[in-house]
């Protein structure tokens, strides 16, 4: 019996100014109307944050960024706080995307930093975590995801983990078309629910929930979370159409 509630939450990145956001989450809100089974996280732009929330309120529908500046205030041009977030109506914040981490340069350290401001403020952090190509086929896969989840976490009790998510997102599926099969998805979830299960406790283990990323499509979504360690998705692509996003959703 899975007690983990399905979590999809979509990462619209760098994409629609806040007239588009808003058309979206409308959009989405309209067709989702009954749907209580799957909690619903939309990540737009900072700048669309306030209009999304404002389509999703009074709905079970949940607000989420992209990414924080673990500092709580000060000088640090061009960043947004934890506690900024919060107070806009968030409740979750993706940290650690490979995108972050390829272009950004975000280490695992940093990623670590960002996620302890989240739950510090009480935003509960969706962590990234995942290989690159190259990476699997050196069979390295379980050791980068170890690594990756062990350091973003350092530190922290149960108690202050309880409320994250994990998203195992292989870099190699994110945005091209490739997906991980089920099989292979399944393993590293079962895996990262092991290592939790050292890091923290098996109840924490059992309790987190560990999404998908990776090309997920209204085509393969059901049988990815059909998986036993499965528990949602983090949908890129295509969580920028309403019909996708919610055909996802509803499977
Ligand atoms: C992502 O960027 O988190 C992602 C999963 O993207 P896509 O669904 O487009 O592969």
């Amino acid at each position: 019996m899975q007690m983990r509630k399905t979590i999809i939450a979509g990462n619209w990145k760098m994409n629609m100014n806040h007239v588009e956001a808003e058309s979206l989450a409308r959009g989405i809100v309209d067709s989702v109307a009954g749907v209580k089974d799957v909690e619903i996280v939309l990540c737009p732009t900072f700048t669309s944050l306030s209009a999304v929330r404002d389509v999703i309120r009074g709905t079970d529908v949940r607000l989420g960024a992209q990414t924080l500046h673990w500092e709580e205030k000060g000088a640090f041009t061009g960043e947004i706080s934890a506690n900024m977030l919060l107070t806009l109506g968030c409740e979750y914040v993706i940290l650690g995307h490979s995108e972050r981490r390829t272009y950004f340069g975000e280490t695992d350290e940093i990623v670590a930093k960002k996620v302890r401001a989240a739950l510090v403020s009480g935003l509960n952090p969706i962590v990234c975590v995942g290989e690159t190509r190259d990476e699997r086929e050196r069979e390295i896969t379980e050791k980068v995801i170890e690594t990756q989840v062990t350091r973003a976490l350092s530190g922290l009790t149960a108690h202050e983990f309880a409320g994250t998510v994990i998203a195992y997102e292989p870099v190699w599926a994110i945005g091209t078309g490739l997906t991980a099969t089920t099989e292979q998805a399944q393993d590293v979830h079962a895996f990262i629910r092991v290592l939790l299960a050292d890091i923290f406790d098996t109840e924490t283990a059992e309790e987190t929930r560990i999404q998908y990323g990776g090309s997920m499509k209204p085509e393969n979504a059901r049988e990815l979370m059909d998986a036993p360690d499965i528990d949602g998705g983090l949908i890129g692509g295509a969580s920028l159409d309403a019909e996708s996003f919610v055909r996802i959703i509803k499977a």
